[in-house]
């Protein structure tokens, strides 16, 4: 018998991933190209023309829906873009889900990109077996996904878990939502890669502009050390508001910090110190396992659990 299969997009800021996925999780076909920053037509048309391919590589029989996972706050019920920065230029209010359903006459399913990944991790990764859990995702910003009974919470209008703009600084730094003191702003990766860049200069950074954060580095440099805590104390700090507001099993990190296991593990540590104890008791703190194809392996669930 064939298999179900689910044509998959991830659109991010920067690049749109995508493939082929079968219920059971094999991904095929699997690609990414630059995401089209010309306006909602630009857009629209590229993730027509990705569709297009994916659907012609399959035999199309199989194809039991079309998932898309976005960056932005989206109405999942609606499948429609809530708001989108300018990363995704004239994606906000787009009824991505309409549009294409009325142009393949296939249904289609669509949430933020977070959320995505936290089903993917739910169903095919490292958060297999666990109901409830939280998912932030460490990068240019933070992103967070809730999940509660193994269901994710949407919130009134679907935007929920906006972890990267919880206030923790009143009067902070300025951002780019229109407050000031957001946890993206002190936690996330761009945060510290700007810290550095100003208190060290530019040494720390590799030629392609990534981190050269070395455990050597962070035992024996004094100033890099301070930087450093600093920053462990921030991404802690969203941790305890988030543990103490939904009591999670888990805690799952994507992104930077995933990378660095004595960054994960310094960040374990502060939060068991600080948090109250019931709150850590059992509560487990780990990296993702599919990282990068997480949300699309989280929204091809999507596919094969509402449509039958
Ligand atoms: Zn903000």
């Amino acid at each position: 018998m064939e298999k179900r299969t689910a044509v998959c997009l991830d659109i991010g800021g920067t690049f749109i991933k995508y493939g082929l996925l079968t219920e059971d999780g094999e991904l095929s076909n699997f690609k990414k190209q630059k995401t089209n920053k010309n306006g909602t037509d630009g857009l629209i048309g590229q993730v027509i023309e990705i569709v297009k391919e994916l659907i012609i590589q399959s035999d199309e029989n199989q194809i039991t829906g079309i998932g898309i996972s976005s960056a932005g706050q989206v109405n999942h019920k609606k499948g429609n873009i809530l708001f989108a920065t300018d990363n995704l230029p004239g994606w906000t209010g787009i009824d991505i889900k309409s549009i294409i359903e009325n142009h393949f006459k296939l249904r289609c399913c669509i949430d933020n990109d977070v959320n995505c990944a936290a089903l993917g991790e739910m169903y095919f990764g490292n958060a297999k077996g666990l109901e409830d859990f939280v998912c932030i995702t460490i990068g240019t910003g933070i992103g967070g996904a809730i999940v509660k009974d193994s269901k994710l919470i949407h919130g009134y209008v679907g935007s929920a878990g906006e972890v990267g703009h919880m206030i923790i600084k009143a009067g902070g730094r300025r951002c780019n939502c229109g407050n000031r003191g957001c946890y993206e702003q002190y936690a996330s990766a761009s945060a510290l890669k700007r810290d550095i860049i100003e208190k060290l200069g530019m040494s720390y950074l590799t030629p392609d502009n990534g981190f050269k954060l070395l455990i050597t580095d962070y035992q024996t440099d004094q100033k890099l050390r301070n930087i450093m805590n600093g920053y462990i104390k921030y991404v802690s700090m969203g941790i305890i508001n988030l543990l103490h507001l939904f009591n999670p099993a888990a805690v799952i990190i994507g992104g930077f910090v995933s990378e660095y296991d004595f960054l994960l593990k310094k960040i374990s540590e502060n939060v068991y110190q600080k948090a109250m104890p019931e709150f850590t008791r059992d509560l487990m703190i780990f990296p993702t396992l599919l990282d990068n194809k997480a949300a699309l392996f989280g929204v091809s669930t999507y596919i094969f659990k509402e449509i039958q």
